[in-house]
């Protein structure tokens, strides 16, 4: 077996430990004679599975008890238009922060269904870092503020929470989750697909403080209203099951590491390896402001886009793949999330520096 070594973006690299155990448990769970794709999410065994996930999603990210961690499907795309839904409760607009695309495409479905404040935005530098929070037109009538800590596409990263004055933080975690510890009490809501940081794509993750939720718009589908959802244990009709269970076995994958703070530790080292090496060669370009840089996306361009084609084909050849650009920017991206190893990124960085040699 040969496996390469993949920078994509999403549905992204697993741990090699977790597919080995769910190809270990494939046809027999756990002596239940049946593969997990096979079970009825009403029986025990199911059962015990979904619930060992929360409990360990509880405990790696210190979820206080008075939030709701719900399993949904749809997405965070399906994210976009479920938190204005939810969360507007009365209310008519809601506060959009937008530093790349991603939190842009949040803001305009947003608009379908409330008002949208643009309070801040970095589009006018191609997103390239977060506009100063002195500079953010919040309103205090807003529902909610939503921000995007880490822009997948353009490579820009929150490191700390915003000051929203008291109006309910909500973020799409998509591609930083469980990347680093975080205050879940300083957010109202945190959603994120599961297909970076958590597992196979199917799943999405919505952790939301409990006096949010019940006050729906009206006419809001059973199966989009999160009070429904937790009240019925995220099982309202039939849930992701497989993609719940490998949740499961990252989540206990991230114990084993010693969780977030030891995660966390790797990661600012696998990015501070890929960053210092693009920072001292002039024939590579990262263009974000530098604190505000992404751990687990960077994207960088060669100093001939000519050779793009050239830097990917001789990178498939060493074995590294899933480097190309998002179409938007252009160039390369290297996605390094919790699965990435220090090895991998130190892969590429010695790729990189014998193409310069060879072709710089
Ligand atoms: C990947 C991604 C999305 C889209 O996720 P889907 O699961 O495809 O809907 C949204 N937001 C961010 C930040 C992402 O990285």
């Amino acid at each position: 077996m040969k496996r390469i070594v993949n920078f994509s973006a999403g549905p992204a690299t697993l741990p090699l430990e977790v597919l080995q155990q769910v190809q270990a448990e494939l046809l027999d769970w756990n002596g239940s004679g049946m593969s997990v794709m096979e079970m009825s999410h009403r029986d025990k065994e199911f059962m015990s599975i979904a619930q060992a996930a929360e409990q360990d999603l509880r405990e790696v990210m210190n979820i206080p008890a008075n939030y709701k961690v719900l399993f949904m499907q749809g997405g965070a795309t399906a994210q976009f238009s479920l938190v204005p839904m939810n969360l507007l409760r009365g209310k008519t607009g809601a506060d959009y922060i937008v530093t790349g695309d991603w939190g842009k495409k949040a803001a305009k479905v947003a608009a379908q269904l409330c008002t949208v404040n643009i309070a801040a935005s970095s589009e006018a530098d191609k997103f390239t870092g977060i506009p100063e929070p002195s500079s953010w037109k919040l309103d205090p009538n807003a529902a909610y503020v939503h921000i995007t800590p880490n822009e997948t596409i353009h490579g820009v990263e929150f490191h700390t929470e915003p000051d929203t004055l008291g109006v309910p933080l909500v973020a799409d975690m998509s591609s930083n989750i469980l990347s680093r510890p975080v205050d879940v009490s300083k957010y109202g809501l945190i959603y994120a697909g599961a297909q970076k940081n958590i597992g196979p794509s199917g799943v999405t993750i919505v952790i939301v403080r409990e006096d949010l939720i019940g006050e729906t718009l009206p006419k809001t589908p059973a199966l989009f209203d999160y009070k429904q959802v937790a009240d019925n244990d995220s099982m309202l009709n039939t849930p992701p099951c497989f993609a719940w269970y490998v949740a499961g076995l990252v989540f206990k994958w991230i114990k084993r590491q010693g969780g977030l703070a030891v995660i966390a530790e790797r990661n600012r080292h696998k990015a501070a390896l890929l960053y210092d090496y693009i920072d001292g060669e002039d024939f590579y370009t990262n263009p974000v402001r530098k604190v505000d840089r992404s751990r687990m996306n960077v994207p960088f361009t060669l100093a001939n886009p000519e050779l793009d084609g050239e830097f990917l084909k001789g990178a498939k050849a060493a074995g590294l793949s899933g480097l190309k650009g998002h179409r938007s920017v252009g160039g390369m991206r290297a996605s390094i999330y919790n699965a990435m190893t220090i090895e991998g990124v130190q892969q590429l960085v010695d790729y990189m520096k014998e193409f310069v040699r060879t072709r710089g």
